[in-house]
């Protein structure tokens, strides 16, 4: 079985139907980035930054953050390479006092790109590092927690004023560099016709979804039957995600723990999704579900998914899909 799951590094990730599907990686540290390219991974889909600020009590330089990101991109060889900013709040604490410590809502705090907007300097040094490793390979910049639309043309205004000043300091970096935003808070996923036209690339991040949507904490363990992504209300919104994301020409990802369940596979495909990001422990076995996908007739059975009113009837559905892997 492991053997045989092995031999699928070399393979694509293609449906039954002849579809080809993109299985990016979730990586945080040098060992998984090697490990995503061994297995064959399309590249890196999500790489969170904050673990170079966890577990040290004084804030990683632009330079020290400029030779990590740079040697992810290299490290993937000319695959794309998603880098996140900064997702650090009350709820993934720093040791350098850079996040707040004892909001009363952690999770409602000042997280992710909003404690980035807080720290001028913090956010100027990570895109500089950032654009500086832009010249290395194919990079694009995916900013977490995202809300409105001002958070992301704020972010592509500084974006591109380190840009001209790392141009005018002679630094080689990539022209165009595109810029994202996490769909995880669910006013950025019900006001994305709004706000679409400011980003270049989305990537859902259901852990965070989920959470916020059914006001179920996802670290709770008295709420493990509710914090779930198989609720009618999740699987509406992430289909209206990806419809309007490929209607508009914008490549979109689920990046989320959901994205890494090969039993979810089936339904992510009906729903639309066509790029996978996950942690490299899973993505041999997704590949293998896939594989045996047959893309066509699972949409064709999306409108019988959409109409479960219950996780019963959803859990149903993905049984009823569920293909036969010999
Ligand atoms: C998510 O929220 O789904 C996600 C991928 O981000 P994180 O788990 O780092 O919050
Ligand atoms: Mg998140």
């Amino acid at each position: 079985e492991r053997k045989q799951l092995h031999r699928l590094r070399r393979e694509p990730t293609r449906t039954v139907d002849g579809i080809d599907i993109k299985l990016y990686a979730n990586a945080e540290s040098r060992d998984d980035v090697a490990e995503a390219h061994a297995l064959g991974a399309a590249g890196v889909g999500l790489y969170r930054t904050e673990f170079l600020f966890l577990q040290r009590n004084e804030l990683p330089d632009e330079e020290e953050q400029f030779r990590v990101y740079r040697d992810v991109v290299l490290g993937m060889t000319g695959r794309a390479v998603t880098i996140r900013t900064l997702d650090l709040g009350a709820d993934k604490a720093d040791r350098t006092g850079l996040a707040l410590r004892d909001e009363p809502n952690p999770a409602l705090g000042l997280r992710g790109v909003r404690l980035s907007l807080a720290r001028a300097g913090l956010l100027e040094a990570q895109l500089r590092a950032l654009v500086r490793a832009s010249g290395y390979g194919p990079l694009r910049i995916l900013l977490p927690m995202v809300s409105t639309r001002e958070e992301v043309r704020e972010v592509r205004a500084t974006l591109k004023r380190v840009t001209v000043e790392l141009r005018e300091q002679g630094h080689a970096i990539a022209d165009n560099i595109p810029l994202g935003a996490m769909i995880e808070v669910p006013a950025a996923a019900i006001a994305l016709p709004a706000f679409i036209g400011s980003v270049d690339f989305l990537s859902i991040g259901t852990n965070d979804l989920v959470q916020y949507l059914l006001a179920a904490d996802r670290n709770n363990e008295a709420l493990t039957s509710l914090y779930t992504p198989l609720h009618p209300a999740v699987i509406r919104l992430v289909r209206d995600v990806i419809q309007l994301a490929r209607k508009r020409d914008k490549p979109v990802a689920v990046c989320g723990e959901m994205a890494g369940d090969a039993h979810f596979a089936p339904m992510l495909l009906a729903l639309g999704l066509m790029e996978f990001s996950l942690h490299p422990a899973t993505l041999l076995e997704l590949r293998r579900t896939i594989r045996h996908c047959n893309l066509a007739q699972l949409q064709s059975r999306a409108p019988a998914l959409l109409r479960a009113r219950d996780r019963a009837g959803i859990e149903a559905w993905i049984a009823e899909n569920a293909p036969v892997i010999a």
